[in-house]
């Protein structure tokens, strides 16, 4: 059985729920995970704001704008009054629960439960949708099944054996309908698996029943080459290896959810990406294989800072990066880059929260220095240390741009380049250039 996942844009109409239908009824019995509608999540987000700010009054007229919104998407998706009948009444019930917390002490776990209204009204909007085209279809509360645990991992013996016994009661089904991002925690209250975290359930969903696929379907004809933004003539890559995905995933590729890789490797389970505006496009695969001596994509990552120490105490002493590393680990920053040198070490972070703190420490150890609003560049693919010519290819390509690190070998699958972020655009376009239209490349 596949298993697809939708996001908040390609249910984000009544059309586009009219496209998913016509996309996922195919006669063959299937798993599908949905988003709550484009915009939504925001605004449950913003009502919770309110609350917390006792400001009642504005989280009114963001839930009485999001309610009419329903109201028009439901007048256009059904035909008979019926089926408007029963989803007006259910959308009206979400959003009068997500009222009851107006008057009340806010708590996160109450924030917790408005997050989850959306993927339960978008489900079943599809599941009746579908159900008055006459599709047998059977909708799994993902509040049953799917569960984290104290660690907030996911509880796959948990996730797994429940969603079997739902499975199971509903044989006759030919399409099941579930809600991505909404989860419980250990002590079984609501939770959710962070934002953008569909495709996290459907990666679980697909790990928990050993599916013979998972598919992320988007509005982007699979994972580019380059960034579209700044390159012109980006193509889709047509296989990717989970490695390889992982590190496009992270560096910007926004079109998969970093967490979404990790399950679907270790259970061997391949990712298609696909496109909702052109289904027939090939999209993305992401497996297992690794397609040799091939630069696949290259991607980058602004917001970046780098730090930099430099020490005489570092020759030749022992323990000194770990005196490093602890700092950053007591301010829960991690690193995304490092490159060393006998006498000094440069890190990159991506979130400059506790910035101050870390250099403070820092400062004891040696002088410390700062570059801001810098950018990774990644250019990801077969770069095993014994392919010749690749490294020297991509670094050919950044003759021009000022290049403050690089580093090479931490896999087999990237090199990456911490820049300015004012010279990502030349060095996207420059690597595009030399790695994509070079014929070694
Ligand atoms: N609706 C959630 C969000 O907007 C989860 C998702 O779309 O993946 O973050
Ligand atoms: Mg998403």
């Amino acid at each position: 059985m596949k298993v697809l996942k939708f996001g908040g844009t390609s249910v984000g109409s009544a059309q586009r729920i009219k496209n998913v239908a016509s996309i996922v009824c195919d006669q063959e019995q299937k798993i599908v995970v949905l988003s709550a509608m484009a915009g939504t999540t925001n605004s449950l987000v913003e009502i919770s704001e309110c609350f917390h700010k006792k400001d009642p009054e504005k989280a009114n007229a963001v839930l009485s704008s999001l309610e009419q919104a329903y109201v028009n998407h439901i007048e256009e998706l059904y035909r008979s009054d019926v089926y408007k009948e029963k989803a007006m009444q259910y959308m009206l019930e979400r959003f009068q629960h997500v009222w009851s917390f107006s008057n009340m002490p806010f708590s996160v776990f109450d924030e917790k439960e408005i997050l989850v209204q959306g993927e339960l009204i978008s489900t079943f909007l599809m599941a009746c949708y579908l159900e008055e085209q006459g599709v047998e279809v059977a909708l799994l509360p993902a509040l049953n099944f799917m569960r984290i645990t104290v660690d907030n991992e996911p509880d796959m013996e948990y996730i797994s054996k429940h969603l079997k016994v739902l499975l199971e009661q509903n044989k006759e089904a030919e399409i099941y309908i579930t809600q991505g991002f909404i989860c419980r925690n250990a002590y079984g209250s609501i939770d959710n698996l962070e934002r953008g975290g569909s495709d996290y359930t459907a990666s679980l969903i697909g790990a928990a029943i050993q599916a013979e696929e998972i598919q992320i379907w988007t509005d982007i004809d699979g994972m580019h080459n380059n960034d579209p933004r700044f390159v012109e003539g980006t193509k889709p890559v047509d296989q990717l290896n989970f490695e390889e995905a992982a590190e496009l995933a992270y560096f910007g590729a926004k079109i998969l959810h970093p967490t979404c890789i990790l399950p679907a490797k270790f259970a061997g389970i391949p990712v298609r990406l696909l496109n909702t505006l052109d289904p027939s496009a090939k999209g993305t695969i992401i497996n297992n294989e690794m397609e040799s001596g091939k630069i696949k994509a290259i991607a980058a990552k602004d917001g970046i800072t780098a730090i930099r120490i430099v020490s005489s105490r570092m020759l030749l002493a022992s323990g000194f990066m770990s005196k490093v590393f602890n700092i950053f680990d007591t301010f829960n920053t991690s690193i995304d880059m490092i490159t060393t040198s006998e006498v000094g070490v440069s890190m990159s972070i991506d979130n400059p929260t506790h910035l101050n703190e870390i250099i403070g420490e820092l400062k004891k150890y040696g002088t410390v220095d700062i570059d801001r609003d810098m950018c990774i560049i990644c250019v990801v693919g077969d770069l095993r240390w014994g392919n010749i010519g690749y490294e020297s290819l991509t670094t050919d390509a950044m003759a021009s741009v000022p290049v403050r690190m690089i580093s090479y070998g931490g896999s087999f699958h990237n090199i990456s380049f911490l820049i300015r972020s004012c010279d990502k655009e030349k060095a996207l376009q420059e690597l595009s250039k030399k790695l994509f239209n070079d014929p070694k490349a």
